[in-house]
């Protein structure tokens, strides 16, 4: 588990001679193990930032510490990064996806295999290790991206719209699987949504951000215990208050 700070980070891409401001002046203080959640509108800069975060990009100014050490480029086994579109690799079967990140760490092969069974187990595809990407269902390809994250055990997991194209079922049911994942292996999630039921039901905090640039508007603390039922008042509250925010913002 690592604690992130995002320390007034601001961005500006430039296009030719266009300058576009997507983030303006965002800080987060985001505790060890927490599940953190970002919300906002399309084109807000949420990508943005978790590439920022992540070390992919550098900020415009500001900075982000993890653990109090300045992020300055990639941390590979330290950050890990699960995106919208699972990104496996369609040659290699669910066993050796999930190995990749040890594979690169020279882990040898028997520990690697090891490793990857046991994560295939806890996000739920036992038997489906010799299966190749294209034999599986969105959501299943979604939960290899997942094993494939966990399998270097990053103490920080940054998730960019994971179950997105999915449809509502399938992703409040990842989203509730991935609360007993989070559980059990104590990571530090950073989880990027436009969904409001996924936001309340999945976190422990809400950053809701503003339009273009995307700043900060309003950080929103959920109490309740998990697992949480997304009908329960509490979840309900949270939706509402996340609703008139992203109209007043969005
Ligand atoms: P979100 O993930 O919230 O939808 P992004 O972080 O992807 O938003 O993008 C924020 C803004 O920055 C958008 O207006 C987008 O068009 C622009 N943008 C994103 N990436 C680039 C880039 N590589 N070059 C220029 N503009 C970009
Ligand atoms: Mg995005």
């Amino acid at each position: 588990m690592s604690s992130v700070i995002v320390d007034s980070v601001s961005h500006k891409y430039m296009v030719g001679d266009i300058t576009i401001e997507a983030l303006h002046e965002v800080t987060l203080d985001i505790k060890k193990g927490e599940f953190f959640t970002i919300i906002g509108p399309s084109g807000c800069g949420k990508s943005t930032l978790l590439n920022i975060i992540s070390g992919l990009i550098k900020p415009s100014s500001g900075r982000v510490l993890v653990d109090g050490n300045e992020v300055k480029g990639p941390l590979p086994g330290k950050i890990a990064y699960v995106f919208q579109a699972p990104l496996l690799l369609p040659w290699r079967t669910v066993l050796d996806n999930v190995a990749f990140g040890l594979e690169m760490q020279g882990v040898k092969k028997e520990e690697r295999y090891k490793k990857a069974r046991e994560l295939i187990k806890l996000v739920g595809l036992a038997g489906f290790e010799k299966m190749y990407p294209s034999e599986l269902s969105g959501g299943m390809q979604q939960r290899v991206a997942l094993a494939r994250a966990l399998a270097v055990d990053p103490s920080v997991l940054l998730m960019d719209e994971p179950f997105g194209p999915l449809d509502e079922q399938t992703r409040l049911n990842l989203g509730i699987e991935l609360t007993r994942i989070w559980m059990l292996t104590k990571k530090t999630i950073i989880f990027v949504t436009h969904s409001l039921a996924e936001a309340a039901l999945l976190s422990d905090r809400i950053a809701v951000m503003s339009k273009r640039p995307g700043r900060v508007v309003k950080i929103i603390e959920v109490n309740d215990e998990r697992p949480r039922d997304p009908e329960s008042p509490q979840v309900q509250k949270v939706r509402a208050e996340i609703w008139n925010l992203l109209k007043k913002y969005g």
